[in-house]
Parts: C-alpha cells; sequence; structure tokens
C-alpha cells in the first residue's frame, strides 16, 4: 500500500485526487490531510480516510475540526505555516502539494528537505522558488513528479528520450473561456463568464489565469525548472480542444504528443503510482468522439500577461515571485468586483515596474519580495 498526505484537500484538485485513491482501494491509502478552508468538509474527510496527521490553517480552525469530530478519530492535529510543513515531511511514500498559490512554496520544501516523493500541483512553488526547491531536491534525494497536465504529458514523452535529443517543449494552451475575443472587448468581463472554462475543472484562479494565460506563462516558467531547459527552447501553442496536453520537439523535427481526455485525475494517477502506469477504469480518449484538433499560433498581442511572465521567468530573481504575488491580489481582486478583467496585467505590470531589485536565495528573501508584491499592488487596485 503506497501513503498518501494530500496538502490542500479540499480544493478542487484534492477533492479529484480522493477519487483517484477510492478508485485503488488496498493501493493507496491517505496518511496526511491539510486544508485552510471548508472545515465541514474536511472533517468529513477524516471521517472517512482516517489519516494520522491533519493540518490547518489556524487554531480556531482546530478547534471547529474537533468540534466537529469530538474524540471519535484519532490523529495528530496540527495547525499554521508549521503544521503544514510537518504534514509534508510526514513519512508518507508520497506528498501531494495541491494548496494554491505562493503558500505552496514552505510546504514543498520542507517535503524536499525530507526526502519525499514530491508530486507537485502547485506550480507557484516552482515558480517563486525554483532554484530553492533544486537545491532542497538535491539535499534530500527525494523526487519531484509534475501533475500539471502540460508537465505531466511532457513528463510522459520524455520517458525513454535522451536529454540530448530534446530540441523544445511545446506548452499547449486552450486559451480558456474567452479565446477568440478581442482584448477591448474582454475589459469588462465578468467574473462568472470567466469561471466557465470549457474543457478543464480546475480552481477560480487558475480558470482566471488560463483566460488571461498567466497560467501558461506560469508554466513555462515550471517546465524551466522542471525540465532544466533555457526559455528559447520552451514554446506555447494554442490548442482549444485541450486534447493533446503538450508536446516534445525532438533534435530531428520529430513532435511526440500526449493525447488524452482533459481529466485532472489522469496526471494526479500517474503520479500517484510512478513509476507504474495502472488501469483507473478511466475511458480511453475517443478520436473520432473527439473530433477535428486545431493549433494555432500564439497572438502576442492579446495576451500581456504572458509576455510578461515570460520576462519575469528570463530575468529570474525575485522577478518571478512579484509577477506571481501581483497576480494573485489582481485575480482575488477581480474575482470581488474590484478590479476590471482587462486591469490585471496592468496592476502586475505596474508591480514589476517599480521593483528596485534584491536577491531572492534564501525562504526569507522570496517571502520579502512577495509581501512587497502584494502591498504595492494592493495600493495599486486601490488607486484604480
Ligand atoms: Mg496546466
Amino acid at each position: 500500500v503506497r501513503t498518501v498526505a494530500i496538502l490542500g484537500s479540499t480544493g478542487s484538485l484534492g477533492a479529484q485526487a480522493l477519487e483517484v485513491i477510492e478508485r485503488h482501494p488496498g493501493k493507496l491509502r491517505v496518511c496526511g490531510l491539510a486544508a485552510g478552508r471548508r472545515m465541514g468538509l474536511l472533517a468529513d474527510q477524516v471521517r472517512r480516510y482516517q489519516p494520522e496527521w491533519v493540518a490547518v490553517a489556524g487554531p480556531e480552525e482546530a478547534a471547529d475540526l474537533r468540534a466537529r469530530l469530538g474524540a471519535e478519530v484519532p490523529f495528530r492535529l496540527l495547525w499554521g505555516d508549521e503544521g503544514l510543513c510537518e504534514v509534508a515531511a510526514a513519512p508518507a511514500d508520497v506528498v501531494l502539494v495541491t494548496v494554491v498559490g505562493a503558500r505552496g512554496l514552505a510546504p514543498t520544501l520542507a517535503a524536499m528537505e525530507a526526502g519525499r516523493t514530491v508530486a507537485l500541483a502547485n506550480k507557484e512553488s516552482l515558480v517563486i522558488g525554483g532554484g530553492l526547491l533544486r537545491a532542497a531536491l538535491a539535499r534530500g534525494g527525494g523526487r519531484l513528479l509534475p501533475v500539471d497536465s502540460e508537465h505531466s504529458a511532457i513528463f510522459q514523452c520524455l520517458r525513454g528520450t535522451a536529454p540530448a535529443e530534446v530540441q523544445r517543449l511545446l506548452l499547449t494552451a486552450s486559451g480558456g473561456p474567452l479565446f477568440g475575443r478581442r482584448l477591448e472587448e474582454l475589459r469588462d468581463v465578468t467574473p462568472e463568464a470567466v469561471l466557465a472554462h470549457p474543457t478543464w475543472r480546475m480552481g477560480a484562479r487558475v480558470t482566471v489565469d488560463s483566460a488571461t494565460l498567466m497560467n501558461k506563462g506560469l508554466e513555462v516558467i515550471e517546465a524551466h525548472w522542471l525540465f532544466d531547459l533555457p526559455f528559447e527552447r520552451l514554446a506555447v501553442v494554442i490548442h482549444p480542444e485541450s486534447i493533446v496536453h503538450s508536446l516534445v520537439e525532438l533534435a530531428d523535427g520529430t513532435l511526440l504528443a500526449h493525447l488524452g481526455r482533459p481529466d485532472m485525475r489522469l496526471p494526479l494517477q500517474y503520479a500517484l503510482f510512478y513509476p507504474e502506469r495502472v488501469a483507473g477504469g478511466f475511458p480511453a480518449l475517443d478520436l473520432g468522439a473527439a473530433g477535428r484538433l486545431t493549433f494555432l499560433p500564439l497572438d502576442w498581442s492579446a495576451y500581456p500577461c504572458l509576455r510578461l511572465a515570460l520576462q519575469a521567468g528570463a530575468a529570474g530573481g525575485a522577478w518571478p515571485a512579484l509577477l506571481n504575488a501581483a497576480d494573485e491580489m489582481a485575480v482575488e481582486a477581480f474575482l470581488a468586483g474590484r478590479l476590471p478583467f482587462g486591469e490585471i496585467a496592468g496592476v502586475v505590470e505596474a508591480v514589476l515596474d517599480r521593483w528596485g531589485g534584491a536577491p531572492a536565495a534564501t525562504l526569507d528573501e522570496v517571502k520579502a519580495a512577495d509581501g512587497w508584491a502584494r502591498r504595492l499592488a494592493a495600493e495599486v487596485i486601490e488607486r484604480r
């Protein structure tokens, strides 16, 4: 039995991971759960899966969870960043990090320092702390497995391919729910319209980021750290159907593509069982039913967030952390109705423009840059 700790168990990906685990009784077992919100759902999960470790956001949530569960389930109850890191480092066979946003970096680092196999669905930790994570991975001697669909696809295509044979990686982007509409038309589009993603079932922030293509920019930075390729060898192609999850271009010009149904449970299952590939009862992709697959070159002018992300990624240092923090703030403001959709990129750019430059070689320095960007982003949003 493989034991799994899920950080972010009450979110969309956490729930999908639990669905995968339920498909494999006797092979996968939940040993740890961590969630910041939705204590009622977490209490249900604790009752059902009986983990040894549970972490919540703070003492209030801990009291709430205890009150819901009484003394019926014995488990170690932890809270705060420290508690989250403790569950991350606990002796699980796989630590699945589905925490959303920059908060995912500290527990991912803790898991890597402890030498765990980390299935990483939190792209922000690689975006803002890629160098830190690579160093921690080398020290801890663990393993890093991508869960993001594009990176899982590339990871699978790269099996059996020598690094010298790889020319470029091509990440596909659906373009999100607003694909095909002009930038000017999108200025005042509503959160409801943006959250209606045509092909993927994901959390709110990543869905908004899919519409601006910020998500794809973060994924290119993520790919840079995962696969150790320079930015000029990472490309983006628009593919609205989300059937080809990404491609690897080889030295002779051949493309290897990964095709599958757009279902996050598939990359989750692949990471949880890696290196084994198992049947999970999912239907195979039906090509006839999938119909026409289209690919389009990227219209850079339509996606200022993507351009900002690639600039920040190539600049390195604290730039990706600033980009991510400003975007998190802007997306939050958009979802709360405090910022027009069309001004998300402007907020991010305004924050990047004001950065004087300082290193981001330690977790504290990354946190400081992140905090600075959030404060400035809040001011910028307030002024607009
Ligand atoms: Mg993705």
